[in-house]
């Protein structure tokens, strides 16, 4: 163990630190041959309309199955390819990936299922972002309209009117914008005011408190309620048990997400789903 000290600041460096910031060094080495090396690739959990009582559409999550990492979480390796900006290239891998998944489903014949893409701010904030996708979108053939884009609120106030017009631009081609985690950030409120959204994705966070809480749920309720005043669907994530998803549709939410319904999976096995789900109505 070694310490350093700095301006009256204690810091110790414990083994645990050392082994963090070599697993992150590790991550970051790994990830930038992973798309070359075809590790990476998407899985899909369903989405269902609750009103419609069908499926709405899925989820893209991205995986990465890596030689000497083994499966490693995007919730740990998303945020290092943002500070990389190996988000970039990712990304778009990610879209085409999309693309080509929800262009299969509409040539089986599920024509009116739509795809939810994770977008970081990373990507965002990019120049040429709205052009990439669009040409992405457009080379695969795939309808605007079943295309939603996730964007979360850690989107940099700085960057905050320009990313305001690419959106506009985007939603003007028929792309729909959900904002994600809601609740998790500080500054939910205002927004939720600015952005040019058409969904919120309720954070899992408040599912949680169903049936434990009763002030969280009637904060929960008063969210569901917002969203229907100003008009934007609001889809709950992370419902995993029957009183989570009757709290909800009770509640009119548009669409639910989580375990309780379907886990992300492979494509062959959400064709599969589809195709039973379907079957059963
Ligand atoms: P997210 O966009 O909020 O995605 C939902 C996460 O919750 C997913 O985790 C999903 O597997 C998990 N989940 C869904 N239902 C349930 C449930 O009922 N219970 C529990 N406990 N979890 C549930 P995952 O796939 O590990 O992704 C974590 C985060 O990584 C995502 O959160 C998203 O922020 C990011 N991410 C994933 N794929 C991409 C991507 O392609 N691009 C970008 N930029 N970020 C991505
Ligand atoms: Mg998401
Ligand atoms: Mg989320
Ligand atoms: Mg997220």
């Amino acid at each position: 163990k070694s310490k350093s000290v700095s301006k009256g600041t204690l810091t110790i460096f414990t083994e645990q630190m050392f082994e963090d910031l070599n697993r992150r060094k590790k991550i970051e080495q790994h990830l930038r041959d992973a798309l070359e090396n075809n590790e990476l690739y998407l899985n899909f959990q369903p989405q269902y309309n609750i009103k419609e009582n069908k499926v709405w559409g899925v989820e893209s999550l991205v995986r990465w199955k890596n030689e000497e990492l083994g499966s490693v979480s995007p919730a740990e390796f998303i945020s290092i390819a943002e500070e990389t900006q190996m988000i970039i290239p990712i990304g778009n891998f990610v879209l085409e990936e999309s693309c080509k998944f929800i262009k299969a489903l509409h040539e089986m014949g599920y024509n009116d299922l739509c795809i939810s893409i994770n977008i970081s701010p990373a990507q965002l904030v990019q120049v040429d972002f709205v052009e990439t996708v669009l040409r992405i979108i457009e080379k695969h053939q795939v309808s605007f309209h079943s295309i939603e884009f996730e964007i979360t609120e850690s989107i940099m106030l700085d960057s905050f009117d320009m990313v305001i017009e690419k959106l506009d631009i985007l939603r003007e081609r028929g792309i729909k914008i959900a904002l994600d985690d809601f609740g998790t950030g500080y500054s939910s409120l205002t927004y939720l005011r600015l952005l040019p959204i058409n969904t919120l994705k309720i954070d899992k966070s408040f599912i949680n408190d169903i049936n434990m809480n009763f002030n969280e749920e009637s904060f929960l309720s008063a969210i569901i309620d917002m969203g229907k005043l100003i008009q934007i669907e609001i889809v709950a994530e992370g419902v995993e048990l029957l009183e989570q998803y009757n709290f909800v549709s009770n509640n009119l939410c548009d669409r639910v997400q989580g375990y309780y319904y379907a886990k992300p999976m492979t494509g062959e096995d959400v064709i599969e789903f589809i195709k039973k789900s379907q079957r059963n109505i």
